[in-house]
């Protein structure tokens, strides 16, 4: 069964044993029922017994909520005594996190119709700070995303910020607003800076930016992607490409408008102290920083729309994962508080030859740094960490009814049934919860659920 790791650093995390649920004696019984029922049941009935929590404990797998649920109370009472409060935004995702598919707040209750099986499942909490809710809700955003993008070639701009600026965002939050309208700045004056009649017909390119407040080390990092249309649409509708991206200019506007805005921020809303720190801060950078903060915007090829929905793709998962993934925990030492997991740093993705890579990196932390390093990206309750801008924006005057979508709505919708629940657990983990070991389909018994704590169920 699972073997205890000794040393993290030479487990092969592919290598996990796998759990077989057969051993248990009633468990057995349902296989055999299974077996009897056919291949596909037999297979649906093992995948699902091998994704039950415990299951997946003795295979190895750590889940960030069973971490969360060992040591929360005693992280907030540590912080309480150390006087660092939490935001409260924070204490709500994390308690709705931790009591996720916790049959005490709520459950669907199904049964078979042809044996007196039953199934049970717990409410999802919505949390986009949970493993699964945060999943669901990323993939829901990434749908949102496919469906606005128009038919055109699409690129991927990173933007950083210098690291002294890290702690502004940190305390003052609301700044995260400066660093998406900077990047708004740059991408408006680009099409309009110089030109009159470009600004009168309203010319604007149209781009969604997510916000990342974490780098792969999960450290404090906030940066933005944006996805761009390669054209620019103006108050007639015409369309007109635009691929010029000059970097040295991206980079220095970009710099130039960030400053100013937090500047202006903090003038209005910090202590003087914070203030006049901040100028001296913004004039060093301006002496060092020749080529301004480091804008990525590879050109990818985006020929046709296969090519164009790869890269479509490609940003929606890369600016939809989480600042941590379970399967990078290597370790949970429940007893001693210490977790090991590693990551891979960014530099590595550019590097070619695998002599040059930095390589992964393994790291050993408390539980409690851990928690305060994960916690810290948790967003303001309702903050937006997607935007849409120019002909993009929800309420963009300019109108692209006329535009071909890259997706066809059909394609949409299917990528909408992945959603459900239920889809959903087809999809990953290969089973079908309401497909009984007799082999029937189980029905929902709407007097027996229970909502305690939830009024909205994803089934
Ligand atoms: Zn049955
Ligand atoms: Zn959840």
């Amino acid at each position: 069964m699972a073997s205890i790791v000794t040393d993290f650093l030479t487990i092969d995390i592919k290598s996990k044993p796998y759990y077989v649920h057969a051993k248990q004696g009633y468990l057995q019984h349902n296989l055999l029922i299974a077996a009897k029922a056919g291949q596909d049941v037999y297979e649906n009935t093992y995948n699902k017994y091998n994704n039950l929590p415990y299951a997946l404990k003795e295979n190895n797998h750590i889940s960030i909520q069973e971490i969360f649920r060992d040591n929360w109370d005693d992280f907030v009472a540590h912080c309480k005594a150390t006087n660092k409060p939490i935001r409260n935004s924070i204490l709500t995702n994390v308690e709705n996190m931790i009591n996720c598919r916790n049959l005490k707040k709520g459950y669907l209750f199904f049964e078979c119709p042809k044996c007196n099986n039953i199934y049970i499942q717990g409410l999802s909490c919505h949390s986009r700070f949970c493993v699964s809710c945060g999943r669901k809700y990323r993939d829901a955003r990434a749908i949102e995303i496919s469906k606005t993008c128009i038919y055109a070639p699409h690129r991927h701009i990173t933007w950083t910020i210098d690291s002294s600026l890290r702690c502004y965002f940190q305390k003052y939050r609301a700044l995260y607003n400066e660093l998406f309208e900077a990047v708004n700045d740059v991408l408006t004056y680009l099409v309009q800076g110089k030109s009159k009649s470009a600004k009168k017909r309203n010319e604007r390119l149209g781009f969604i930016s997510t916000i990342h407040t974490f780098g792969r080390d999960m450290k404090f990092n906030p940066h933005i992607h944006t996805l761009i249309a390669e054209c620019t649409i103006d108050n007639t509708g015409k369309k007109k490409p635009f691929t010029y991206f000059n970097y040295i200019s991206l980079r220095k506007s970009f710099m130039n408008q960030l400053l100013k805005r937090m500047y202006n921020y903090l003038k209005e809303n910090a202590p003087k102290k914070i203030v006049s720190d901040f100028y001296k801060l913004k004039s060093e950078i301006f002496k060092n920083r020749d080529n301004g903060f480091y804008v990525h915007a590879p050109q990818t090829e985006c020929k046709n729309p296969k090519q164009i929905k790869k890269i479509v793709n490609y940003v929606c998962r890369y600016a939809g994962h989480p600042a941590m993934s379970e399967s990078r925990i290597i370790k949970y030492d429940k007893e001693n508080r210490m977790i090991y997991y590693y990551y891979d740093p960014h530099e590595d993705d550019a590097i070619l030859n695998e002599n040059d890579k930095i390589g992964r990196q393994y790291v050993t932390e408390s539980v409690f740094d851990f928690i305060a390093k994960l916690i810290v990206h948790i967003p303001e309750e309702k903050v937006h960490t997607t935007r849409y801008y120019g002909f993009y924006a929800n309420h963009s005057s300019l109108d692209t009814t006329h535009l071909p979508k890259l997706y066809k709505l059909d394609e949409i919708n299917k990528m909408k049934t992945t959603l459900k629940w239920r889809d959903k657990l087809i999809a990953s983990y290969k089973y079908d919860p309401l497909l009984c070991h007799c082999g029937a389909v189980m029905n929902i018994v709407p007097d027996l659920c229970y909502f305690a704590g939830y009024t909205k169920e994803d089934g």
